[in-house]
């Protein structure tokens, strides 16, 4: 059971020195309690008390890792609208011993080259799950190996009912700890042992979601910790009804059998890759782990990207770049100045435009907390006092001779404002809208 803040705050030694970032030990304990904040992080508590508010603010689905950082499940509610989901699904591509050089060779190279950049990040598939389709040991152990040298950053599923050939493939990615796949009824303590003995997480995959929690528990009971469900559904509707059931049941009810991530073989239900993209959007949406898809395609691949992209960004956080001066197009001291806010979205907008229009230009990106112009305007986080405070410590008067200000249509109403504020500064109205700034950067002259 979760504990509250008031009842953490009676475990603290009441010091409010701050020492943990936090000015008081009952904001700390808020925060603790919200989950945004380690108890670690005060260095005055007990091991005891890290045990033991660790123990009970553990997510109800247990956090995941292996493959060199690849993170999954932690998740600690229903909608993400009621805090935020924690970590993405993972994108695997299925490669199998029974495939041609070429084939394989064609999927790990789309693995690697199908990268997109948006809004800072790049967006890309995260793991390759590497099956053993009964070619012997010897050829598993090579396509294992021959995937780990050729994609260094994919994360690695083991894939085979043969305990021997997983320990071996296993052992080909050394310290990069792979996924092992998987214990079922049959083989379930020999490959707990083995996951026990190689530090690496497991998949437990059932007939149905019933025989996966029944084999769960067993495990859980003989001490392993770090597990991955396969539901054994392979239908758009089971696998939907498995993974919604998982998910209510580990966390409205406790559940513990349920609470872990889940591994969803896309693959095994459609026979083209189009069918298979509209399944992995329903599983992206609620709740996989883990999808594996059969190929990469880029017209598949980039829509399911986006989508996991939008259902995980934090909704109570806006996305932002760093409040800084940044050049775009090699500018001089002559060049432009333009300002705007650091909304994630509104600054690629912009930054984009002042690119496309090959105009050399200096954009001056003012931290407002994420907002938008009119908002942050609106919140005074865009205001005369404010823009003028950022553009005198920005350091843009030493890199242009001119003192010509660029600001957002939206903001008009502000201009004379900002000129008592800059008083050495002659402040322009840009357009209203992004897309009209490449025509006004190439007609702009400064004054
Ligand atoms: S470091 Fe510990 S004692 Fe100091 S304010 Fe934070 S919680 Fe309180």
């Amino acid at each position: 059971m979760a504990l509250t803040g008031i009842q953490i705050m009676k475990m603290l030694p009441k010091k409010n020195c701050g020492e943990c970032q936090v000015p008081t030990c009952l904001a700390f304990a808020m925060k603790v309690a919200a989950g945004q904040t380690e108890i670690g992080l005060c260095p005055y508590v007990s091991e005891e008390v890290k045990a033991q508010v660790s123990e009970a603010s553990a997510p109800p689905i247990r956090t995941i890792s292996f493959g060199g950082g690849f993170k999954m499940g932690g998740e600690t509610c229903l909608y993400r609208h009621e805090r935020r989901f924690e970590n993405p699904t993972g994108i695997a591509v299925l490669v199998r011993t029974d495939m041609s050089d070429d084939a394989i060779g064609g999927r790990l190279a789309r693995f690697n080259s199908l990268r997109y950049e948006r809004v800072g990040l790049i967006l890309k598939a995260d793991l390759i799950a590497v099956q053993d389709a009964g070619q012997g040991e010897a050829a598993f152990t090579s396509l294992v190996k021959r995937v780990r040298d050729n994609c260094p950053d994919a994360g690695i599923i083991v894939m085979s009912m043969d305990i021997a050939a997983v320990s071996a493939g296993a052992k080909v990615c050394g310290d990069y700890k792979p996924l092992l796949y998987a214990a079922t009824l049959s083989n379930a303590e020999a490959m707990a042992g083995l996951a026990k003995e190689l530090g690496c997480p497991l998949a437990v995959k059932g007939e149905t979601l019933g025989e996966a929690a029944s084999i769960v528990e067993k495990l859980q009971a003989g001490g392993l910790k770090d597990m991955v469900i396969d539901s054994g559904a392979r239908t758009l509707r089971a696998s939907l009804e498995d993974q919604i059931a998982m998910r209510r049941a580990a966390i409205k009810h406790k559940y513990k059998p349920v609470g872990f991530p889940s591994i969803v073989p896309v693959c095994e239900m459609a026979n083209d890759l189009m069918l298979e993209s509209l399944i992995a959007t329903s599983m992206i949406a609620k709740y996989a782990g883990i999808i594996i898809l059969s190929d990469l395609q880029g017209d598949t691949l980039f829509p399911l990207l986006l989508e996991r992209l939008n259902i995980f960004t934090d909704p109570q956080r806006p996305m932002v770049v760093q409040e800084d001066v940044y050049p775009i197009n090699g500018p001089q001291s002559e060049s432009p100045v333009i300002i705007t806010c650091n909304f994630s979205l509104t600054y690629f907008i912009v930054s984009g435009e002042v690119e496309g229009s090959k105009v050399p230009s200096w954009l001056l990106i003012k931290d407002t907390e994420g907002l938008s112009v009119l908002t942050a305007w609106a919140a005074g986080k865009f205001g005369a006092d404010s823009i003028s405070g950022f553009v005198k410590k920005s350091g843009i008067t030493d890199k242009v001779k001119h003192r010509n200000l660029i600001i957002p249509g939206y903001l008009a109403s502000i201009k004379g404002e900002l000129e008592e504020e800059l008083s050495d500064w002659k402040i322009m109205v840009g357009p209203r809208e992004a897309s009209h700034l490449p025509s006004y950067l190439r007609d702009w002259r400064p004054n």
